[in-house]
């Protein structure tokens, strides 16, 4: 943890209530969440349901970057937005539900683009967490270097069609983005992608953000990655998920084949699986870390 927290006030003590009543759930579970430094890359519709989690439980800091402003198809799932706000810019339009939300969480809000050459700038390498929601590969792939380079665990998660994935990487003990998506660079499989605009559902969103937040629970309780990737399908009607399989690496789909799953274009299967991962030894970027 990146601070040591102030004990709770008694508001909330009383905010929490609920929360602090559970049987797996202590006020030192709550000071741990307190001392959390989190960063969230993107504020769109899986932002929406990650930090809207983030906020409800009372993590301690919420940094948050996207370079975008509000546009009204966003609002059909991006609900940390609004109508008021169409137009403003998304890193002011999360400070506004934020506060109103849970005005105990520090959130620090950038609009700014994220590339090569900013990373360094954008992300604080004393985060406790990145958690990468950008919907393009090629993003996701630097902020992920950022995070192998840093020892950050690095959680992805997304949504397309009707279904949703997460997982929370830590290398060198779990695998790295590029280890499981590795073929974002291709011209070809690029191509395809270019100007489609893709199907997302708004339920799996939802699924996505406590399957995420649970992840990070978990490890906040025990210091250990559990190294599992989710796929969760809500209907069993045929779903169009190219824009996940067709980047997955040779390395992820052995893996996943290793445990009875192909990966095509197509995903008509109800229910979540869990797959085991484990490192690409050539990955080009933590095949060299131990
Ligand atoms: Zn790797």
């Amino acid at each position: 943890m990146s601070q040591e927290p102030q004990p709770l006030s008694p508001d909330e003590k009383e905010r929490y209530l609920r929360q602090l009543a559970m049987a797996d759930w202590s006020e030192e579970d709550q000071l741990k969440l307190k001392g959390l430094h989190i960063t969230v890359m993107g504020i769109g519709g899986a932002a929406s349901s990650i930090i809207n989690n983030l906020l409800l439980l009372g993590v301690g800091r919420i940094e948050a970057i996207d370079q975008d402003t509000v546009e009204l198809s966003n609002l059909n799932r991006q609900f940390i937005h609004n109508v008021d706000r169409i137009g403003m810019s998304k890193a002011e339009s999360l400070k506004i539900y934020a506060q109103k939300l849970n005005p105990h969480v520090e959130v620090i809000a950038k609009e700014m683009r994220v590339d090569e050459g900013t990373i360094e700038k954008a992300v604080d390498p004393k985060t406790d967490l990145i958690i990468d929601t950008f919907d393009k590969w090629a993003f996701r792939s630097i902020v992920n270097r950022f995070a192998v380079g840093h020892r950050i665990p690095y959680l992805m998660a997304g949504v397309v069609s009707n279904c949703f994935y997460t997982a929370l990487l830590h290398s060198p003990r779990t695998p790295c983005l590029n280890c499981l998506i590795g073929r974002f660079q291709s011209p070809s499989v690029l191509g395809t992608f270019q100007s489609a605009t893709f199907g997302i559902n708004i339920l799996p969103i939802a699924a996505m953000g406590a399957f995420s937040v649970a992840e990070l629970i978990k490890y906040l309780k025990t210091r250990e990655v559990t190294n599992q990737f989710y796929f969760g399908s809500l209907y069993a009607t045929k779903q169009d998920i190219r824009f996940f399989s067709l980047f997955l690496s040779k390395h992820f789909r052995k893996i996943s084949e290793e445990q009875g799953i192909q990966w095509g274009p197509v995903w008509d299967q109800e229910g979540i699986i869990r797959l085991k991962l484990s490192r690409d030894p050539s990955c080009r970027v933590c095949g060299r870390i131990s």
